[in-house]
């Protein structure tokens, strides 16, 4: 039977860099699915259903809900956010990694249902360098700014109940770090078997 893929969880208040971090691994990484959420929220900018999320009304979230269709959700920035089952289930099944970028309410529910699931916390090297990226970043009005970073002041204590924290002051050691996460699961016992059962056969291990 096939070794069941590994399942991440990317969690990091706003402003610290997750998505872009996300983002960059994605690309050098095709071994590594991510995960569409549902929200509902509406689209900003470019976004489009089923690339970035699935939109969806508050009554499709619900009933999505009510059906068991998701292992996680939660209330984010006054939205409902949540990881379809059908998302992430048959792709681990098959021995596909998934990534999940979600917040640590929900990180928390993946812990609970997937014992093997691995956190990851990006943390901004302070809350002062947190708030002049959000300035930079340049989206939000002044007192949104302010709201995110006091928010930040309480998430960040939420690493301590995850398996790794990745302090993003320099994005490319950050990325590395990410990498390095990601790449020393693969290298566990049974994934090398799973991945490499010639190898494992002519060494005659079991
Ligand atoms: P945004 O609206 O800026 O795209 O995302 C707001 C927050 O919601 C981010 O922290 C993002 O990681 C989180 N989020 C996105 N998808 C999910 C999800 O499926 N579940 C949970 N719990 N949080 C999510």
């Amino acid at each position: 039977m096939n070794h069941p893929g590994n399942l991440f969880v990317v969690a990091a208040p706003s402003g610290a860099g997750k998505s872009s971090l996300v983002k960059a691994l994605l690309e050098v990484d095709a071994g590594v699915h991510l995960s569409i959420s549902h929200t509902t929220r509406e689209p900003r900018g470019q976004e489009k259903h089923g690339r970035e999320y699935f939109f969806v009304s508050p009554d499709e979230f619900d009933a999505l809900a009510a059906a068991g269709g998701f292992v996680e959700w939660a209330h984010v920035h006054g939205n409902r956010y949540g990881t379809s089952r059908m998302a992430i289930e048959r792709r681990i099944a098959e021995g596909g990694d998934v990534m999940l970028e979600i917040d640590w309410q929900g990180a928390l529910q993946i812990r609970r249902r997937f014992a093997s699931a691995i956190l990851i916390f990006v943390l901004p090297p302070s809350l002062d360098e947190l708030r002049a990226r959000l300035q930079r970043r340049g989206e939000d009005a002044p007192e949104v700014i302010a709201l995110r970073v006091r928010n930040a002041e309480h998430e960040v204590a939420q690493a301590e109940n995850f398996d790794y924290v990745i302090i993003n002051e320099f994005f490319e050691r950050a990325l590395f770090d990410l990498k390095a996460i990601v790449h020393a699961q693969r290298l566990k016992f049974a994934a090398q078997k799973s991945a490499r059962p010639e190898t494992f056969k002519a060494l005659h291990i079991a």
